[in-house]
């Protein structure tokens, strides 16, 4: 079976903030598994890069702006349903309609300030993950427990 990844990055916000433990034990709680983890600060390129899609949109220079600003924690987390489990504990990007419990939801209120981004289908998966990651960053391991998770 294909194991299912998904890019994940706390945005600057989400690291001056102080959020990083509390994002991280979420997916851990869930039962995800880290494959890949680093701190850096994006270039103005692999910004626009990974925001391509929204190239026209007039809030494309600021959001650029804002995710080079300052240090962002990039991760791909492997797991079955992880794409679209991820896309729901995040919640919706407008903080304001994100409900209780979800990461937007409970620690947001700033459409440009929601504090994670979570790839949103598995193509965009594959690019985001290629994009900021190098083959060898990504660490393949397996939890002792793996044998009665059912993605085995
Ligand atoms: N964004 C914004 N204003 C908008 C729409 C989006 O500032 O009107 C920002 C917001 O931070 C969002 C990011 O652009 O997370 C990418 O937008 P997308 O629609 O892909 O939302 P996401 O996939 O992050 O929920
Ligand atoms: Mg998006």
């Amino acid at each position: 079976m294909i194991k299912e990844r998904t890019f994940l990055a706390i945005k600057p916000d989400g690291v001056q903030r102080g959020y990083i433990a509390e994002i991280i034990g979420r997916f851990e709680k869930k039962g995800f598994k880290l494959v890949g983890l680093k701190q850096l600060i994006p270039s103005k390129q692999l910004a626009q890069d990974h925001y391509g899609v929204h190239r026209e949109r007039p809030f494309f220079k600021d959001l650029v702006e804002f995710i080079s600003s300052g240090p962002v924690v990039a991760m791909i987390w492997e797991g079955e349903g992880v794409i679209l489990s991820a896309r729901k504990l995040i919640g919706p990007t407008k903080p304001l309609d994100a409900e209780p419990g979800t990461i937007r939801g409970d620690l947001a209120i700033d459409i440009g300030r929601n504090i994670i981004h979570g790839s949103d289908g598995e193509e965009t998966a594959k690019f985001e993950i290629n994009l900021w990651f190098d083959k060898h960053e990504i660490c393949d391991w397996e939890t002792s427990d793996s044998e009665w998770r059912s993605e085995n």
